[in-house]
């Protein structure tokens, strides 16, 4: 899919590994300067760069900065801004997950949560719609998750941040509804990235049984498909999201998920 003459920078945070990465692999692509952050030795970070200038982003930049840090964020949006010219689309999909029951769920856990998978993406929109609002155009795209519409056990903080984050899209939505600004959540089912190898592998401790019998359990309880979602099929719903077919969907929330929420 082409995305035509609208965006041509973009912000993905989270974007040295899993979804993150595959969006922004996307974007380069359709040849958008593209800025990412997130964690990763210093050669992981050059090869996801490399990675994205091959596959056609005109420019490919990393910005270090951690979305739990407040001023490291408004520099993160600051520095896209000086080196890129613009922030066209702006890609919230920095996450951690936890697990535990509430009563035993670590005070400092769910604090670290929400403000990297909630907070974080208030203050790059707080920062990014200046911005926008100047060009007469913006794409703000929140990889929530299935965990923002409906709820898992021993997963508190997590769903508590992704039902946050489709909130706080649905209100950005409607304040900017007449400036060519959409905002939308993606919501994910199970994809396999390192965040979700961790809770196969915990599966398999627990339980005593193969990777493959622990993925098949995972899927069977939630995802009707007993598949995977593709990390492409994400970034072609993210480049339909930030093109020109997609400006009046504002204020969505896209279950992505195999059939999970259709349960
Ligand atoms: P991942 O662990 O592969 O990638 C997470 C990325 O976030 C990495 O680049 C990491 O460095 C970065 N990150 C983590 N903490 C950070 C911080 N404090 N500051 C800056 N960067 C930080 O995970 P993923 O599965 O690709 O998840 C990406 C997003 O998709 C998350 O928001 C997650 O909740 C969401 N999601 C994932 C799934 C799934 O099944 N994998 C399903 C639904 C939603």
């Amino acid at each position: 899919m082409s995305i035509a003459q609208e965006p041509t920078t973009i912000l993905v945070t989270g974007a040295t590994s899993g979804i993150g990465k595959a969006i922004a692999l996307g974007f380069a692509k359709n040849n958008l300067s593209i800025a990412i952050n997130g964690f990763g030795k210093d050669e992981e970070i050059a090869s996801v760069l490399a990675e994205l200038k091959a596959n056609g982003a005109k420019e490919a930049i990393h910005i270090p900065s951690d979305m739990s840090v407040t001023a490291d964020i408004e520099r993160l949006i600051k520095t896209t801004q000086e080196k890129l010219g613009s922030l066209d689309v702006l890609i919230n999909n920095a996450g951690i997950q936890y697990t535990a029951n509430v009563e035993d769920f670590p005070a400092e856990k769910w604090d670290q949560i929400i403000s990297i998978n909630l907070s974080s993406a208030f203050h790059t929109t707080r920062l990014a719609l200046p911005l926008m609002k100047e060009r007469n155009f913006g794409r703000i795209i929140n990889i929530a998750s299935v965990h923002g519409l409906v709820a898992s056990v021993q997963k508190a903080a997590y769903v508590a941040a992704k039902h946050g984050i489709i909130g706080l899209t649905k209100v950005v939505a409607l304040e900017c509804a007449q400036q060519n600004i959409t905002a939308n959540s993606v919501c994910p089912g199970w994809v396999l990235t390192p965040l979700v190898e961790a809770q196969v592998d915990a599966i398999a401790a627990k339980d005593g049984i193969s990777h493959d019998q622990a993925v098949e359990k995972l899927l069977s309880e939630k995802q009707p498909s007993l598949r995977f979602v593709a990390l492409d099929e994400l970034a072609a719903l993210c480049l339909f999201l930030a093109s020109s077919s997609a400006a009046s969907i504002t204020g969505a929330s896209m279950p992505i998920d195999g059939g999970w929420t259709a349960r």
